[in-house]
């Protein structure tokens, strides 16, 4: 018969049926194959099993119905568990008490329900109290099995629970449960027995329909939710671990907490963690109680603490990687009931990889390896000044200070629930979720949010392990700060902000102000950031050039560790108002001198952008596109001139007989330029063809600037792309015209500077054709955004709008083809490009400028395909330097 059922004594078994630590994980889940793990490690662990995933599948796919044998399984795997407790579950005189614990494969925090004090009926409460000599822990724990039960497994709401424990407390004037005495429990107990009606007294019957409530949560919404966002199958199914019971919560030699053995917002190598004196599981996570910091454990309880961190290191050597453990100590003894990897933010993963990796534990590739191209892309989101943070807290406007738990600066108006939040991000609006702590059911509402703001919580809370994962700032725990929900105001002592106001929160800090603060882009000098990305540099074959149009950028691009500029696109500084008009001349002259004249003056200015991109890039390559874009771009729009045609004849004021002369011309040759298919029209090679003299102007400009920067003393390296181009010819005679013009500049400056010709792949006929453009094309670039629109013939303008996102939505494009390379179709023609055009110009540079060179699946492809660099924004330059890596270390 199938095992259903694995002893955390018997992970050898597992591991004989499963071919990788992985797979055993997928079969006993995270939570139940580490618990098993660490029993081999001789961590104390108390004694239980772990129902496997299968059986949770088989049981979905059976329509709720567990297979055949697994209880059978379970009652052996129990016995076993009596033996080595030497306690009966269910025996009044010598109870066994377990919890029930859910754990899939990947951790889900919160999202799937834990029973504790499974066994507990009436009969057994009142032995326990004479056995435990503790009435108090007897009964609280009976009333939290009852709560759980009840909320858990038969899905009543907690507010009547709520309800009843804050009569106790405040009849009997006291803040926490735990404060109310062993009369009080008891009563609580029957009135929650009341309303509870259906609690099984049998504790077989109380484990029974546990088990099957974790299979089912399987498939609840909100497993279902958090699984979406994290992007975790949903075929893995959980297992169930059925452990014996330890108690924090038996006297004040028992505690109950959580531990880090790094630290998980900093990642400074330092355990950290939070605990709390008689208490049970969830109580440290819920944040009901103010926790204590886990460093004062070392007077409060010395041996159990030098114990945990002795484990901690333990576990840490043995998995590599940093550790969020779980831990109770009971009359003194310490007992680890969970570890897993721990999450972190992106800084913390960044310096945790790094520092292993010096240590010794990890290889550098490992380290490179860990971090995610996401994670590098959180280091480049916006902090404050600390100058705006100075002059806010000067202007009295930190409102307050709570913990730093999910780093980065997040602006957004105040709400105070998920939904709401969801509601007004779809209208377009930045939003903080505040709540008093947060649960599973905000998880929509946390990640639609730009920051999450708690008052309740501590650094190991759900708000706390959400906002990390998933990258979002997040303040918690701040004490004064005063929620009223159904007011929806929050406020700290006499200041009061009302829904929808804004606030700025600092999640490194941990501050929140009052108020839009200014924020800027971290720089990039982070030790342990330079130094996983100077790992990456020394195993990427690709190169990462940016696209950039201005100097600023090509500056940053730089210091982001770009080594050339893949794309400068001229034409964007065309559209500068001071520049506009000039443009428009140039386009609306109807005769050659005119045009000639309105060129004349634009040369200067591009030639002193080009100077600046070929200073900040001195020594590396800076490849200029030539003018590109449909020329009606440039001038208004159709309706827009009769509007101000209409105006002009109307005003009958003044005569307006010259203006209206202007107008009129314009429209005609905006009329004449009309293109049904723009994109499909008159613009790229065709420009420079047709009317050569701009392409002439901006050869000159590219050339005199590079004379001039040579000059300087700096060591220009230009490479002119011509865009666009579909047939060999074209390039023929752009190119003659490029060189002409370069050799002209050059003798008439007496300056030799090394250039390249090249042109971009953008259409499929282009593609095809390599071989033959590579006569004339010194280099390659493939412009991928046009590629995808003209490979799929989707207008990429419009197609992003409608029905494409259907489309993925519906499963027909495995994604959007516009943010990562169409493998089969772009890539293949991209494939026989490469190919064609080495085979007639062997060794030649090719490389991608479109949007794709940031995306880092794309940058998997793009190595893969055997293209020297990709190009990408500035901001993205250290993201694909790590993707990179990532594609050349996957590869080998
Ligand atoms: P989650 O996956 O939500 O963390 P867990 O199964 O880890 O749920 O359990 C919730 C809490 O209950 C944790 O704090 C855990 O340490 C505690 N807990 C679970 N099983 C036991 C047990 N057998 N004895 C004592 N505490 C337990
Ligand atoms: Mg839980
Ligand atoms: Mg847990």
């Amino acid at each position: 018969m199938k095992k259903w059922v694995y002893n955390f004594d018997q992970i050898s078994d597992a591991e004989a049926l499963m071919d990788s630590w992985e797979n055993v994980r997928g079969l006993l889940g995270g939570k139940g194959a580490n618990l098993a793990d660490m029993v081999r490690l001789g961590v104390p662990v108390p004694p239980g099993f772990t129902i496997t995933t299968e059986a949770c599948n088989a049981y979905v796919a059976a329509d709720a119905t567990v297979p055949e044998g697994m209880w059978g399984q379970v009652r052996t795997a129990m016995d076993h568990v009596e033996v080595r407790t030497g306690k009966v579950f269910g025996d009044p005189s010598n109870p066994l008490l377990v919890s029930c614990r859910s754990g899939a494969k990947f951790s889900m925090p919160g999202m799937m329900d834990t029973v504790l004090d499974i066994g507990l009926n009436t009969e057994v409460v009142k032995q326990l109290a004479v056995i435990s000599g503790d009435a108090h822990f007897a009964y609280d724990s009976y009333r939290r099995l009852i709560q759980m039960f009840g909320s858990v497994v038969l899905d009543y709401p907690d507010e009547p629970f709520e309800e009843v424990l804050a009569e106790f407390r405040t009849a009997r004037g006291v803040t926490s449960d735990g404060d109310l005495t062993t009369e009080d429990l008891m009563a609580i107990v029957d009135r929650f027995r009341g309303l509870v009606p259906e609690f099984p007294d049998n504790p077989n019957e109380q484990l029974k329909l546990a088990v099957e409530a974790v299979f089912k949560s399987w498939s609840g919404k909100r497993a279902t939710d958090y699984r979406n966002a994290a992007k975790i199958p949903h075929d893995l199914g959980t297992a169930v671990n059925v452990q014996t019971m330890v108690f924090g919560n038996l006297g004040d030699d028992c505690l109950t907490g959580v531990a880090m053995s790094r630290h998980g917002a900093t990642g400074e190598n330092h355990i950290e963690g939070d605990y709390l004196f008689n208490a049970q599981g969830e109580d440290v996570v819920a944040g009901i109680r103010a926790t204590k910091d886990l460093a004062e454990m070392a007077t409060d309880m010395p041996t159990a603490h030098a114990e945990l961190l002795a484990i901690s290191t333990q576990l840490e050597n043995h998995y590599r990687d940093m550790q969020d453990m779980e831990f109770t100590v009971e009359n003194g003894k310490l007992w680890l009931l969970q570890t897993r990897d721990g999450k972190r933010t992106a800084q913390a993963a960044v310096r945790i990889a790094v520092e292993m990796a010096e240590e010794g534990l990890i290889s550098k590739e490992d380290a490179v390896l860990r971090v995610t191209p996401d994670q590098i892309d959180f280091f480049l989101h916006p902090q404050y000044t600390i100058e705006a943070r100075k002059a806010a807290t000067a202007a009295g406007n930190l409102l307050a200070i709570g913990l730093n738990v999910s780093p980065g600066a997040a602006v957004g108006v105040v709400v105070f629930d998920a939904d709401t939040a969801v509601e007004w991000v779809e209208q377009g609006k930045k939003v903080i979720l505040v709540r008093p702590e947060t649960r599973p059911d905000d998880v929509h509402g946390m990640l639609a949010a730009e920051g999450i703001v708690t008052s309740r919580g501590g650094r190991t809370s759900h708000a706390a392990l959400v906002a990390r994962q998933f990258g979002k700032p997040a303040v918690v725990g701040i004490a004064e700060l005063d929620i009223d929900l159904e007011g929806r105001t929050m406020s700290v002592g006499d200041r009061t902000i009302a829904e929808g106001e804004v606030v700025s929160i600092e999640g490194t800090s941990g501050e929140v102000f009052t108020g839009a603060l200014p924020t800027v882009i971290p720089d990039m000098n982070d030790r342990w950031l330079t130094t996983l990305l100077s790992w990456a540099d020394e195993f990427r074959r690709l190169g990462v050039f940016a696209n950039a149009d201005y100097p600023a950028d090509a500056t940053r691009a730089r210091e982001y560790g770009a080594t050339g500029i893949g794309l400068c696109r001229t034409e964007h500084m065309f559209f500068e108002a001071e520049r506009l008009p000039t443009v428009q001349r140039m386009i609306l002259a109807d005769n050659l001198e005119d045009r000639q004249a309105a060129l004349d003056e634009l040369l200067p200015m591009q030639r002193n952008d080009f100077k600046g991109l070929f200073e900040a890039m001195s020594g590396l390559p800076v490849i200029i596109r030539l003018i590109d874009p449909p020329l009606h771009e440039f001038l208004p729009g159709h309706d827009e001139l009769e509007h101000e045609l209409r105006d002009l004849v109307d005003d009958k004021s003044v005569s307006h007989d010259a203006e209206i002369q202007q107008v009129e011309k314009v429209l005609a040759r905006v009329d004449s330029l009309h293109e049904e298919n723009p994109m499909l029209g008159f613009r790229g090679a065709r420009l420079g063809i047709l009317m050569p003299e701009i392409s002439r102007m901006q050869a000159r400009a590219i050339f005199e600037a590079a004379c001039d920067a040579a000059d300087a003393g700096f060591t220009p390296i230009p490479e002119v792309m011509i865009p666009l181009s579909i047939h060999v010819k074209e390039l023929e005679r752009l190119r003659a015209l490029v060189v002409e013009v370069a050799t002209e500049v050059m003798s008439e400056r007496g300056i030799t500077v090394e250039y390249k010709v090249g042109t971009m792949i953008e259409t499929p006929r282009a593609a095809l054709t390599a071989g033959p453009l590579a006569r004339e094309a010194e280099f390659f670039s493939f412009g991928t955004n046009d590629l995808t629109q003209t490979t799929f013939a989707i207008s990429r303008d419009d197609a992003e709008k409608g029905f494409l996102i259907e489309y993925v939505e519906q499963g027909i494009l495995p994604m959007n083809p516009f943010q990562t390379i169409d493998r089969l179709g772009v890539g293949t023609l991209i494939k026989l490009a490469v190919e064609g055009g080495r085979k007639q110009r062997p060794g030649m540079d090719i490389g991608i400028c479109g949007e794709h060179g940031g995306d880092p699946e794309s940058i998997a492809i793009c190595h893969e395909l055997g293209l020297d660099y990709v190009s990408c924004s500035p901001f993205r330059v250290p993201v694909a330097r790590l993707a990179a890596a990532h594609a050349a270390l996957n590869d080998k």
